[in-house]
C-alpha cells in the first residue's frame, strides 16, 4: 500500500503506515520531531567546549548544528538522547540528564 506520508500522525493505525524499507517520499525527516520521544537528554556546557567539532560527525541525527564552524546548543527536535555525543567529548563539555 502506498501511504501518502503528508497524512500520517500519532493516530494513524498501524494498517496506514508504508512497508518496511519502502520509501515513497524523500526529505521528511525535519517534519517528524523525533526528540518527543527522547528519555534522556545531553546538555551542553558552552564553557568547557573547545570547539573540535569531534561530536558533530557522531551524532545519528545530525542534532549537533554548526554555524561558521562553531558548534550550536542540540537541535532537542531531532536529537533521541542516545548519549553518542558524550562519549565523542573529550573536553567534559556535554553530560546527560535524565528525562526530556
Ligand atoms: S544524544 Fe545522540 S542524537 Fe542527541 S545529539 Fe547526542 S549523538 Fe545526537
Ligand atoms: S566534542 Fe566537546 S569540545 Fe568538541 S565541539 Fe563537541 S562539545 Fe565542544
Amino acid at each position: 500500500m502506498r501511504t501518502d506520508v503528508s497524512k500520517i500522525n500519532e493516530q494513524s493505525p498501524y494498517q496506514d503506515l508504508t512497508k518496511g524499507l519502502h520509501m515513497y517520499a524523500t526529505a521528511t525527516s525535519k517534519s517528524f520531531n523525533t526528540g518527543e520521544w527522547r528519555t534522556n537528554t545531553p546538555v551542553f556546557y558552552s564553557e568547557k567546549c573547545k570547539q573540535c567539532l569531534l561530536c558533530v560527525p557522531v551524532c545519528p541525527d545530525s542534532s549537533i548544528p554548526v554555524v561558521d564552524c562553531r558548534r550550536q546548543d542540540f537541535d532537542y527536535d531531532h536529537c533521541k538522547g542516545c548519549g553518542i555525543c558524550v562519549k565523542a567529548c573529550p573536553f567534559g563539555a556535554i553530560e546527560m540528564r535524565e528525562g526530556q
